[in-house]
Formats: C-alpha cells, structure tokens, sequence
C-alpha cells in the first residue's frame, strides 16, 4: 500500500520555548519526519525563539542532537539531516520583554502560512499574544498554538482563553491536546461514521458500559514537585480522557468539519452528571524497595495529591442512559497501556445449552502499544463435543494490516502540526470545550479539598487500588487486564 503525503503550503513556523524539552523532544524530531516523508515544501522555516544566547549554527547544533537522540536515526545519515537544518533558524527573544521581537520580524515572510507555537509555560501565553501583536509580527491569518496545561482550574483556563482572545480569534487558535493527532483517536471516527457496522449498536440499548484506560508504568520522577499541583486528575482527566470519551460518546456530526465535531463534543461534556464522591478511586503509588513512593517523588510526606485515578461516570442523554463509562488511569501501573473497550450487551436471549458458554462482543480501541483495533465474536470452538462457544479475536493491528506504511504514519505530534498548517482545528480543542471539562472537574477536586479526602496507597506494578476494582465489582462488572 502507497501513502500518499500531500505537502503543505510553504510556512514560517515560529516556536516559543524553541530550546526547551518539549520541542526538542517532539516537536522538531517531528517536524523533522514530516520533512523526510516530502510533506515540507523547500521554503519552509522553522524559527525557534528563547531566552538562551545563540546563533542559527549554535541552535541547529542542538537541534541536531536532539533529532539523533528522539528522531529516529535513519533519515540522518544520508544527509537528510543536514538538509533539514537548513531550514532552522534561531532568535533570542524574551517573551516578558522588548528585545528581539523586531529581529524575528525580520525573519517572516508575506505571503505564506505564519504559525506561532507556544512551547512555553501558560504564564507566557498572554505576553507572547500582546507582543506578537505589538511588533507587528501576526495577522488576523496567523495561528497559534498552544500547550496544555491550559488552566489549573475553570477560572484560570477562563483568564487565559481571554488573554488569547484579546489579540487572537478563536479561528485563529489551536489548542493541543496530542491525544486527539493519534492514529487510532482518529481511526475511532473513521470506524463509527465509516461503517453500518457500529453506529446502530452504539446506545445504551447494546453497550453496557466503556471503559478508558491509560496506564503508565513510569512515576512522577523528576516531574515531582509540578506533578503535585496538579495530580492524575487535572493532568490526564481533564483534557485527555475527557476527549476520548468525547469522540466515543458524542453525536454524529453532520460534517468532519472542526465546529461540526467540537459542538457536539462540547454537547458530551455538558451531558455528564455530577459524579458522586463513592464513585471516584484516588490513589498513590508507594515505595518499591530502593524506588521512593509517591510522596517521596513528590517531595512532600503529606501530600494528598493522586498519582491514580479510577471512576464512574454517566452522560446523561438519551443515547447513553444508563450506561456507565469507567475512566482509569495512573503512574506506576502494571504496564504502559492505553484502550478504549466498548463492552456490549448480552445476546438478549441464549439458543444453546447453559454450559455452551457465554461471551459478550467487545470493542477495544487500542492507543499504545501497538495501535489497532480488535473486535471480539463468539465462534464455535473447533471440532467435535457439541456446541461450545469461544469468544475470539478480529484484530486489525495497525502495523499487520497496512504494513510498513504504519511505521511512517505521522505520531499525534506531527499531525498536529501539519493540521495547524492546513488550517485544520479539527482535532484542536474550542476554548469552550477546555472551559466546560474544567467546570465539570472543579467541583470534583474542589469536594476532595472540603473532606480533606486522602488518596489510598497502591503497589508499584499493580492495577491501582483495591477500591477502584471494588467500584466495577459492586455493579457486576470488572475492568480489563492492563497489559502490554
Ligand atoms: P522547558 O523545558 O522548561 O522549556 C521552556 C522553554 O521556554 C525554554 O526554551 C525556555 O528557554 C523558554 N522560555 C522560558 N521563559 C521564557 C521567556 N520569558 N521568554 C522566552 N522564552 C522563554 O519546558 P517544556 O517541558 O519544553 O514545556 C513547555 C510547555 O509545554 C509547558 O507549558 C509544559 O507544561 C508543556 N508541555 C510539555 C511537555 C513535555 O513533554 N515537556 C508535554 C506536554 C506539555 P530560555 O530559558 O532559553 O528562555
């Protein structure tokens, strides 16, 4: 099978935080592979803006780096790298100041595609937007971009989408949340409103109830003292989990259009019930011999911050009434595992003997390792003995089913940023959508702070605390293995 990858119109692509872990992390090792693919066009410029003193060769020397450390080595040894380089440039540039805006000037072009991506603290936001404004650097066409976390809470998400909108408007910005540029995130909508298959069984009449995990196997590590203002709750729910439970609870569109979806995703997040204080599971990590607990990473004895999180929660339409979808994730689990599972109904009544056995379909979307799909039917087992079911696999593995061409699909980070450049804000999240998860998790956190709740302690390589299997156990049900 032939990808096909349609280059991009020419771009000036400016990164705030140009030096920091971030961009050199993901964001030019995959501006870097959209480079290799074709999709660049020979004009593009990347232009990464900081604080730090250096010139164009000092800045491509660290680029480079980065790129041999997180940018997969291959592409750099025939030269490919060399000729990447030449596209990036660099302006110190202090967000809070007035130096240097005028040199960045200089560097854009008229007539292409101008982007700014913020790749620095929210702090910054409102200054780096005031400034571009200021010096003439952005147009009533220019985009930017920006990072979560965007708010710690609905009052400051509220001050930072005003700071936004007071020089940009809301066409103009993108607000990331990677987990919305991943393949199978995408394969999801594809797989609802692409088939007959699925869309008449996706109610509350066939689906039981869903389940979304993300687990992770790594802790807070050096991450600590950030982590514990914000927690599994403000760190992942929030934004990432709230948006898979969006796409897969939300309405059909009627365009793939970006305010087609985002109204009806806004539509999801304004139907969820409150959730009640005993259908939430907070938990924390301990120590694992010589590894230090959570508390100990977090460099605070007595916090009360989660590294885990598990919980109930109903959308409360007429299309999910009465199913329940689960939302789990943590630090320090039993494997790095991300899926989504659409667990149906019983067949409303068994034609076979009682011990035939009995297997329920259930859809798993599965976000890493190894992004696929697999969808499990009930066969017949094999051979003589009667009729005894077996529930069995249709696994379409991305990387099986469209061979080496899946290795080449873009990671969420450069979809994201050749959207931005379409134009694309799709998979972008609307100021209103990030304000109305923030409404909704407030009052959850802020319940916390009012009992003085304390997370309960979990081993290191478990699947969290007993009490989160106890919340399935108590309605019948039981989450999935989290495995690898
Ligand atoms: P970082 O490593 O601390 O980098 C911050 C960058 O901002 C540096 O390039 C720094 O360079 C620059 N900077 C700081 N103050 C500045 C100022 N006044 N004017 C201009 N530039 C300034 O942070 P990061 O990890 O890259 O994260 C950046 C943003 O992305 C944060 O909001 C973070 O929460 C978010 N984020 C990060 C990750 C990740 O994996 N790292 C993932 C998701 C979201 P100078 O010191 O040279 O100015």
């Amino acid at each position: 099978m032939v990808s096909r990858v349609i280059p991009v119109d020419p771009f000036d692509l400016v990164i705030f935080g140009g030096t920091g872990d971030l961009a050199r992390r993901k964001i030019f090792p995959g501006l870097f592979r959209r480079f290799c693919s074709g999709q660049m066009q020979e004009e593009a410029r990347i232009i990464g803006a900081a604080r730090s003193e250096m010139d164009d060769a000092g800045f491509r020397e660290m680029i480079a780096d980065a790129i041999r450390e997180f940018g997969g080595g291959r592409a750099c040894e025939d030269g490919t790298l060399e000729a990447f380089l030449n596209h990036v440039f660099y302006e110190q540039v202090d967000a809070m100041g007035t130096g240097g805006w005028e040199a960045l000037k200089g560097r854009l072009r008229s007539g292409y595609v101008r982007a700014f991506y913020f790749s620095v603290g929210p702090s910054l936001f409102g200054a780096l937007a005031e400034r571009l404004r200021t010096f003439g650097l952005a147009d009533d066409e220019s985009r930017v971009v920006v990072e979560k976390p965007f708010g710690h809470d609905l009052a400051t998400a509220r001050a930072l989408n005003k700071a936004l909108a007071e020089h940009f408007d809301e066409t103009q910005i993108y607000r990331i949340d990677h987990y919305l540029g991943k393949e199978t995130v995408q394969n999801l909508m594809a797989v609802r409103f692409g088939n007959v298959l699925f869309e008449p069984l996706w109610n509350a009449q066939y689906v039981d109830h869903i389940q979304i995990t993300v687990a992770e196997t790594v802790g807070v590590g050096g991450r600590g003292e950030y982590y514990d203002k914000s927690g599994a709750m403000r760190d992942m729910v929030q934004n990432h989990l709230m948006q898979l439970l969006c796409l897969i609870a939300m309405e059909p569109p009627a365009r793939f259009e970006p305010d087609a979806v985002r109204d009806e995703k806004l539509k999801v997040i304004r139907a969820l019930e409150p959730v009640k204080p005993h259908h939430i599971v907070r938990g924390q990590y301990d120590a694992d011999g010589d590894a230090p607990s959570y508390r100990e990473d977090a460099g605070d004895t007595r916090s009360t911050t989660e590294s885990f999180i598990a919980m109930k929660c109903h959308v409360s339409n007429w299309r999910w009434a009465g199913t329940p979808i689960y939302l789990r994730t943590g630090k320090k689990l039993r494997a790095r595992a991300s899926e989504i599972a659409v667990v149906f109904k019983d067949a409303p009544h068994s034609i076979f003997p009682e011990d035939a056995g009995r297997h329920r379909n259930i859809l798993t979307i599965r976000l890493q390792p190894n992004e696929g799909m697999e969808l499990g039917v009930t066969i017949k087992e094999p051979g003589p003995g009667g009729m005894r079911l077996l529930d069995v696999p249709l696994d379409m593995s991305f990387a099986e089913a469209l061979g080496p061409d899946a290795e080449e699909a873009p990671d969420a980070y450069e979809r994201l940023i050749m959207d931005v450049i379409r134009g694309n804000q799709t998979l972008f999240m609307r100021g209103d959508e990030v304000e109305a998860a923030w409404a909704w998790t407030d009052p959850i956190i802020e319940g916390w702070q009012a009992r003085g709740e304390v997370p309960k302690p979990y081993d290191v390589g478990s699947s969290g605390p007993d009490d989160s299997l106890m919340l399935l156990h108590r309605d019948g049900r039981k989450w999935r293995d989290i495995r690898a």
